[in-house]
């Protein structure tokens, strides 16, 4: 498929190359979808095999921003970006001040962010150079969005046992959490102090061994933990946790958690989680606590605010839920098509906003 043919199915408005010989900078810009609002969504860096690879993660990446801050309810369109090169040698003050500048180019149409192997540092370099950055350090911005992901996973856990089980609280349930890193070690302190028995795994002993003391948690080996016996599974470490040969031994008929890309193959993987009766928090909504406190870095940032849009996850995956229900799809199909749904009804909000403002004959 030629790269016109690939956008036009994909959806996206614009993708921009940019390249600096002087420091060494290449990135591909990915703009998805700007209905809601300008393109927010972080910039990875990463060691590419080729141009083709980088180009094609920009292009996947960007589009799930949109339907990530479309169902998180934000006024925000999707978008990424992705710097070509070895994370150990290529960072410097000057490429990110370079590409700062750059996104001046594009007049706010994208909003960037951390990502993977990029900083707070990283970032207050970009916010030097333009404004269209968010997520910086605690001295200019909002910090570490990890425990505001950590309560949106809480919150959105509560939902799914509200669904599934008929529960409104947690207590006394058995829930096994995958990774307690920066995620999974917050999400822990909301579970246990609403009555959760943990059991947790981590490759880092010395994590594990935190939640031990501080929580009175049971460890598994990390091979183990997605066939622990318990009501709840949550994912919080790297992606694919939800696979061929995991998901036949899942005891759990929850997986809610924090990680990202849990399905190792979309659609196959979702369906057998629905045809075992394991109800899935699609990830992309239980975890978009980091982007609504990103969100509300960029609106003049009051914690308390971010918190409570928040909690809005717990109404937004039983919506989630009764799509999923009324069409009979797996839940990670019922979220895109709640994203869609609510991208359709502004496209259509906006152009009568614009065939009343942008018509130059007009003389108010
Ligand atoms: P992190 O690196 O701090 O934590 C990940 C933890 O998983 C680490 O402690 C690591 O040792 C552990 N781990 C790695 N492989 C493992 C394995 N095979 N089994 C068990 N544990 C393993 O990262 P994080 O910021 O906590 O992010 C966790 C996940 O949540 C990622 O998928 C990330 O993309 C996603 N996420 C994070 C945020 C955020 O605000 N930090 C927001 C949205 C999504």
């Amino acid at each position: 498929m030629g790269l016109f043919d690939q956008l036009n199915t994909m959806g996206h408005e614009q993708v921009v190359f940019v390249q600096d010989k002087a420091t060494g900078l290449k990135a591909i810009i990915g703009i998805h979808d700007t209905t809601l609002g300008p393109a927010l969504g972080g910039c990875r860096l990463w060691n590419y095999a080729s141009d083709e690879e980088a180009l094609t993660d920009v292009l996947r990446l960007s589009r799930g921003m949109t339907y990530k801050n479309a169902v998180a309810g934000l006024s925000l369109g999707g978008g990424k970006a992705v710097i070509i090169g070895d994370p150990k040698t290529v960072k410097s003050e000057a490429l990110f001040r370079t590409f700062g500048r750059f996104l001046n180019s594009l007049g706010g149409r994208y909003i960037t962010a951390e990502d993977v192997n990029i900083n707070t540092q990283d970032m207050d370099y970009v916010a030097m150079e333009t404004r269209y950055v968010s997520g910086l350090s605690n001295r200019s911005g909002s910090g570490d969005p990890s425990p505001v992901t950590a309560l949106g996973v809480y919150h959105g856990i509560r939902a799914t046992v509200a669904h599934k089980l008929k529960r409104d609280h947690l207590s006394g349930l058995r829930i096994a959490v995958q990774g307690v890193g920066a995620v999974g070690r917050y999400l822990c302190g909301h579970l246990a102090e609403a009555g959760v028995q943990l059991t947790v795994a981590d490759i880092d002993p010395a994590k594990t061994q935190a939640m031990v003391e501080l929580y009175g948690a049971k460890v598994l080996p990390v091979t183990q933990i997605h066939a622990a016996d318990v009501d709840v599974f949550a994912p919080c470490a790297l992606g694919a946790a939800l696979n061929d040969s995991s998901i036949p031994e899942i005891k759990a008929t929850i997986v809610a958690g924090g990680a990202n890309n849990q399905l190792a193959v979309e659609q196959r993987n979702g369906q057998q989680l629905l045809d075992r009766g394991i109800l899935y928090a699609p990830d992309y909504v239980i975890n978009a606590g980091g982007v609504i406190n990103v969100f509300h870095e960029l609106k003049g940032y009051n914690a308390e605010a971010a918190k409570r849009q928040t909690a809005t996850i717990y109404d937004t995956l039983l919506e989630v839920y009764a799509e999923a229900e009324r069409r009979r799809i797996p839940t990670h199909q019922a979220s895109d098509v709640v994203a869609e749904r609510r991208i359709q009804s502004l496209r259509a909000a906006a152009s009568l906003r614009h065939s009343y403002d942008n018509q130059p004959w007009l003389s108010r």
